[in-house]
């Protein structure tokens, strides 16, 4: 018997932490240093799902079939904290049909969050401070993604979150570049860094190749020594990453088939039904996108 149910979240274990020492292979012209990186691995921990009409909300790691069509979105809002890391299996979820955030839950601190972290300009900046004066004590980090492009990628987000967040994101390396207390200076440095070209804030979600690490290091290295001298920010730069698995993955139908969820990185699903698959989780959260077969852990 299959359930279908909404895709609250795909937690994942963030472990194995292994220093690496990465020198520069044969036939790399550039430089000749060699970097200690800190390398994890991702597992699925669980999948959080949520039966429609109901606001409880599960772990799940069983098999799953993919819904493409016909999906319905629900609102984003929970009532799980802000400032701290909770265990999500405890939440309540608005079990309301809604893009985003419904009427209801739309001026609530976590669509705020959202509106600060998501928006463009001013309009975001407004409601970051909103944040910074309802939650005191918050850390937030600025980070950097190199993922192979020309300008890597900055982004904000909860220090205690900074694993995760990177684990949702294809990535060779990446590294924090500013902590502070304040979302809003955090978003501002955030935004002054794409400003000056020294980072995107926008990319688009795609598969990567990841064995560059060295050039990777070399190139964010660089980076970083030209954003902390425009923003006169100075911190030793500690590189990390979440070491993508090797996978050999097919594009193809995934409709009706029985998906085992094999891994999770980049913001991906690794799933397996004969072949290897890769799905974005992205497409699949806070929609009524999956079916489970009906047992929970
Ligand atoms: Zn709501």
């Amino acid at each position: 018997m299959y359930e279908r149910v909404i895709l609250r979240l795909v937690k994942k274990k963030i472990e194995n932490e292994v220093k690496e020492e990465v020198k520069p292979g044969k036939g790399i012209l550039l430089g000749n240093e060699s970097f200690t990186i800190k390398t994890y691995e991702s597992n699925l921990d669980y999948m959080l799902i949520q039966k429609i009409g109901f606001p409880e909300v599960y772990k799940y790691k069983g098999p799953i079939k993919i819904i493409e069509n016909d999906l319905n979105s629900y609102c984003e809002w929970h009532n799980g904290p802000l400032e701290e890391a909770d265990d999500p299996s405890k939440r309540f979820y608005c079990p309301v049909m809604s893009e985003g955030f419904c009427s209801k839950h739309k001026r609530s601190e976590r669509a705020i969050y959202n509106l600060c972290l998501s928006y463009r300009g001013e309009k975001s900046l407004e409601a970051c401070k909103e944040i910074d004066n309802k939650i005191k004590g918050g850390e937030y980090v600025v980070y950097l993604v190199d993922f192979g492009e020309d300008l890597p990628k900055v982004g904000t987000t909860r220090k205690f979150r900074i694993l995760e967040r990177i684990a949702e994101q294809p990535h060779i390396i990446a590294t924090q570049i500013y902590v502070t207390d304040s979302l809003y200076k955090a978003r501002l440095m955030e935004i002054n860094i794409s400003k000056n070209k020294l980072a995107n804030e926008l990319w688009r979600h795609k598969w990567i190749q990841t064995e560059s690490l060295y050039n990777s290091l070399v190139r964010m290295k660089n980076y970083i020594e030209k954003i902390s001298k425009k923003f006169d920010i100075s911190r030793e730069a500690e590189f990390f990453r979440i070491k993508q698995p090797k996978i050999n993955y097919i594009q193809g139908n995934i409709e009706n088939k029985e998906l085992e969820i094999k891994g999770v990185w980049g913001g991906y699903l690794i799933l397996y039904s004969s072949n290897y698959y890769i799905y974005r989780e992205s497409q699949l959260l806070h929609k009524d996108s999956i079916f489970i077969e009906n047992k929970i852990i």
